[in-house]
């Protein structure tokens, strides 16, 4: 058991995303935020030449590179490279790695607030999730259903992976009440941990939470030539997680023409104009509102 790692908590995976990075930094200098009773986290910032260049990534978004087919090939770029070495510090990916849970701390441009992240379907990380939106109730929870070899997630090199999203802030800057939102989601997340060694959380009883859950994103207008040509209709504008219906605005053209929307049913958004979302000319998510049970 002395090889295990009980929590690493990663920020920087994507390296102009300040606020992880900086809250990394504050835990290194006061190790005892990462201290419970039961563990003392580690940390890891995880793409250090994006976060020295203040970019996202350098060649591909790290955050999709730990698929099984990514991780067993050989590497096609730094992203790909540097994504097997974390894989081989710290997994390897499966029931058998040597990191049993790893937080990984993101921000959105959108206005989403604080959004736990499980990308499959894992009961104690969906506890985990359900114990901090307890302790947070503004917080939404965002659930996808991967199988752990198709989860291109850098958390997924854990036994149990954990994502916290937490927006509106540009890339590369730091504001105060993003950076203690996301600091007291994850002191949750840890103290969720130190209770379920206590043998305090309930594994018997089957749990319900609503969750969003993806369906997929929407291009932006592009033009015959495939470029950018119109944006996020503004009455949608940091509307995150609210309901859009058929023929309600989605998006404008540069010419001031409105797109509705015309899918067949309601749904909900979320990543509303999400700038990283931009390198392929995406506009928003949308995401499927529903109630979700699990258990033990
Ligand atoms: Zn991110």
């Amino acid at each position: 058991m002395a090889s295990l790692n009980r929590v690493v908590v990663v920020g920087g995976t994507h390296g102009n995303e300040k606020t992880g990075v900086q809250l990394i930094h504050r835990l290194q200098n006061n190790p005892q935020e990462l201290t419970r009773e039961s563990f003392t986290a580690q940390t890891l910032l995880a793409n250090e030449a994006a976060i020295a260049r203040n970019c996202r990534y350098l060649e591909q978004d790290l955050n999709r590179c730990f698929t099984d087919e990514l991780l067993s090939e050989a590497a096609a770029n730094k992203e790909q490279a540097l994504a097997q070495a974390i894989n081989r510090q710290f997994g390897p990916k499966g029931p058998d790695s040597k990191t049993e849970w790893m937080i990984d701390l993101h921000t959105t441009t959108a206005n989403m607030g604080i959004t736990l992240v499980v990308q499959q379907h894992d009961p104690i990380a969906l506890d985990m999730a359900h114990y901090v939106q307890q302790k947070l109730p503004e917080a939404v929870i965002f659930y996808e259903n991967n199988t752990s070899a198709a989860d291109p997630f850098l958390c997924s090199v854990a036994r149990h992976g954990f994502l916290i999203e937490v927006g509106p802030i540009p890339q590369g800057l730091l504001r105060w009440e993003i950076f203690e939102q996301t600091r007291q989601a994850l002191s949750h997340s840890l103290d969720f941990i130190e209770r379920l060694d206590a043998g305090e959380i309930d594994l018997e009883s089957p749990r319900e939470a609503e969750v969003f859950q993806f369906v997929e994103k929407l291009h932006l207008p592009r033009n015959t030539a495939g470029e950018i040509s119109g944006m996020v209709h503004p009455d949608l504008q940091d509307k995150d997680y609210h309901q859009l219906k058929p023929g309600e605005p989605l998006f404008i053209l540069d010419t001031g023409q409105t797109i509705p929307f015309d899918g067949p049913e309601p749904v909900h958004v979320a990543f509303v104009n999400e700038a990283a979302y931009y390198d392929q000319a995406y506009g928003l998510s949308i995401m499927r509102k529903r109630s979700l049970s699990w258990k033990h």
